[in-house]
């Protein structure tokens, strides 16, 4: 690439970047191309057909979603046959609840501050923005970008790997997002600062993979009580009575 070639580039990416986290990336593309991830998920992912559990996680994320600016487009929730500790957000409004994440929570508020935490990451758009911002490294680095069209998206979401780690201002922004999904559709926000707390703890004794995709940062804990203390608890479901049972049922798959 020739030097002014680079300039030029340089100088239009900056100005991009003061507008802040552009995403290249229209809803229509990145639900579209959710479709295709989902698919392509199903054959890689040990997914549960436990109807109870897959009921219930779907119940809480749906009403979650509705509560975003993205709650006309659909959303799909999907429970994990896995020990680990976590959940993630794929773009185009897919959130995979793994079972050891309910299996080892304490209430039903803090399995909602799970899933409330990733459709905000999904309702933020951090994943279709993350590949916007890895496309503009490439561009400054004069490789091409990727394929177009759906499939192209597709690929790269999958490429880039679609449970990759968000930045920690992404996390504070989903934490932020989630507190406020939470109290919308009656849950106490202060499950997602438990939620955090008892994960740390089990942090200390050796990692949850959690904190692998879902960065920690010293402050978060504190942000998210904060946050918490906006909305008056009172009234706002801690747990609810089907929650124990689905415990049990994730611990035993
Ligand atoms: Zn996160």
């Amino acid at each position: 690439m020739s030097r002014l070639l680079f300039a030029v580039l340089a100088l239009a990416l900056s100005s991009c970047a003061t507008l802040g986290g552009a995403n290249y990336y229209s809803v229509d593309e990145e639900w579209q191309a959710g479709r295709q991830l989902e698919a392509q998920l199903r054959t890689q992912l040990p997914l549960t057909n436990d109807a109870t559990l897959t009921r219930y996680v779907d119940q809480i994320g749906q009403a979650m979603a509705r509560q975003t600016p993205l709650g006309n487009r659909q959303w799909k929730f999907f429970v994990v046959r896995d020990d680990a500790i976590n959940a993630f957000n794929v773009p185009g409004g897919l959130v995979y609840v793994n079972t050891g994440l309910i299996a080892n929570v304490g209430s039903a508020g803090e399995l909602a501050g799970a899933i409330a935490h990733e459709v905000a990451h999904g309702a933020a758009r951090h994943g279709t923005s993350r590949l916007s911002k890895a496309q503009e490294a490439n561009i400054l680095a004069g490789v091409l970008g990727g394929g177009g069209g759906v499939e192209g998206i597709a690929a790269q979401i999958a490429a880039q790997g679609a449970f990759a780690s968000f930045s920690r201002s992404d996390e504070r922004e989903a934490d932020r997002l989630g507190v406020q999904i939470m109290a919308r559709t009656g849950y106490d926000p202060d499950g997602l600062g438990d939620l955090l707390e008892r994960l740390a703890s089990q942090e200390r004794s050796g990692g949850t993979a959690f904190f692998r995709t879902h960065p920690l940062s010293s402050d978060r804990m504190q942000t998210v009580r904060q946050l918490a203390r906006q909305y008056d608890g009172r009234g706002l479901r801690m747990n609810d009575s089907q929650f124990a049972s689905v415990r049990r049922r994730a611990a035993q798959l």
